[in-house]
């Protein structure tokens, strides 16, 4: 049987467009002050589940909502199972939209709203893809469920809730992320690290460290470090000194004079954690100038630590830890976070990715082990071990096929540092929606994707599902 899966699609793309329209409105952003029994995000990420398992139910699918955490459509019979595994929750909308976030429009042929891209815009067009596959009565000798997660911008609760009740699909694919087809992705280490600041006297000249402050999220390279200095040294040379510093370096920041202290700002350039040498690290920065000044010695003790073990060591070699593999590439370090006050707390935040052949835990006991003397221990870790599919894998293949005779384009096989929604699924890859060279509008202002693309998108879906479970 041969089917023109595109043409069918595109029949379809009103009321593809008309369903993803509704669903992009409901802001369906995580809650916990609308939490209750059966909605445990909150009542928008709820009725955005509803509104799915309505659809599903109205198709003929078998439906099931796992008590609000997530849900599935089903279509199809058989004992093996293939999972296509969507999220229904955004991140919140943010300031400087041109039209408004949850009242989704399109314009020179692009959908906007938030999710559009990220990821209710791709939950539709799976959907859609079912029920072509569905509608035509093709002959299926597995089941298909369309997992519709709820947590996924936050802590993958709703996977792990879902995933103790439910069956593990023996492969799928999730539609979260990019095309081609991304089969492996580094092991993930988020490490906090704390201690307490001494309380010592300084000695005469030195500058007392009060406050360092750079960093948000672990998994972020600091945009903006500050630091308070105390101390009854030359104010003036010390601006001078922190002046000429930035001239030199061609980097922005500047120095607040108060009446007790002396405030230094320092000014990076954000980037994602997965690519920590394309950012600019704020901290990174700030801890080289400081390490011009004499300071007092607990002050001195944090400066010398991010500077002997962190600053501009992206591959963790200062850490001891640089590895890698021929799969995914180089282990990453990213200093995200530091805290640092006199006489008090000190943390520094951590975001390792590292290859598919490392130890986690012996990187964590390598780094603790080089911190320790700076008096900072782990204190907190977050782990998710890398993920791969093997590139032989009739997953693997059926997806190539399917892209490549859609596109036209090969199906290049990709490998990152990042972490897709794939890594929930035992036997899973990412597939989609965004096209090679299609700006990436995720978590931003403005988040769309082309009507094109989504329609596309729909049909290498459903010739995937139909090809998966045929
Ligand atoms: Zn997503």
């Amino acid at each position: 049987m041969t089917i023109d899966w595109q043409q069918e699609m595109v029949k379809q793309k009103d009321e593809l467009l008309a369903r993803a329209k509704e669903l992009l409105a409901i802001e369906s952003v995580l809650d916990e002050s609308t939490a209750k029994e059966g909605a445990p995000f909150g009542k928008k990420v709820a009725q955005a589940l509803q509104y799915m398992l309505d659809l599903g139910e109205a198709a003929g699918m078998k439906t099931k909502n796992v008590e609000g955490y997530a849900g599935h459509l089903e279509i199809g019979e058989g004992d093996e199972l293939i999972g296509v595994l969507v999220h229904l929750d955004v991140v919140p909308a943010g300031e400087g939209w041109s039209s408004p976030p949850f009242e989704p429009e399109v314009r020179d042929g692009k959908l906007y709203g938030r999710g559009a891209l990220d990821d209710k815009g791709p939950a539709m067009a799976a959907f859609f893809a079912m029920k072509l596959v569905k509608e035509r009565n093709l002959p299926l000798s597995k089941k298909v469920r369309l997992i519709l997660g709820t947590d996924e911008e936050s802590q993958w609760r709703d996977m792990d809730y879902y995933f103790e009740r439910e069956a593990m699909p023996d492969m799928g694919f999730t539609p979260d992320a990019d095309f081609p087809i991304i089969v492996a992705e580094k092991g993930l280490l988020d490490v906090t690290l704390a201690g307490e600041g001494a309380m010592e006297d300084p000695a005469d000249g030195e500058w007392i460290l009060a406050e360092f402050e750079a960093g948000q999220r672990a998994n972020m390279v600091p945009e903006l470090a500050r630091v308070r200095l105390e101390g009854d040294g030359d104010v003036f040379e010390l601006k001078e000194k922190y002046q000429d510093f930035l001239l030199q370096r061609r980097i922005r920041g500047y120095a607040e004079e108060a009446d007790d202290h002396l405030m230094l700002v320092m000014q990076g350039q954000a980037h994602h954690g997965s690519e920590p040498e394309k950012g600019s690290n704020a901290a990174y920065h700030l801890a080289l100038f400081l390490k011009e000044l004499s300071l007092d010695a607990s002050g001195e003790r944090y400066v010398s630590m991010l500077n002997r073990h962190l600053v501009d060591s992206f591959d963790g070699a200062n850490l001891g830890i640089a590895q890698s593999d021929d799969q995914v590439g180089a282990l990453t370090v990213n200093g995200g976070v530091f805290r640092y006050r006199r006489g008090g707390e000190q943390l520094v935040k951590l975001n390792i990715r590292y290859p598919l052949s490392g130890d986690h835990k012996q990187i964590l006991q390598t780094v603790e082990k080089q911190l320790q003397p700076f008096g900072l221990k782990v204190a907190d870790i977050d782990h998710k071990a890398g993920h791969a599919v093997d590139e032989s894998h009739p997953l693997v293949t059926t997806l190539q096929k399917v892209y490549e005779e859609h596109t036209g384009e090969k199906a290049e096989l990709r490998r990152i540092g990042g972490a897709t929604y794939a890594r929930a699924l035992k036997t899973g890859v990412a597939f989609g929606p965004l096209f090679p060279g299609r700006k990436d509008t995720a978590h931003q202002k403005d988040e769309h994707l082309a009507v094109d693309d989504l329609v596309l998108a729909a049909a290498m879906y459903a010739q995937a599902i139909y090809e998966l479970a045929k």
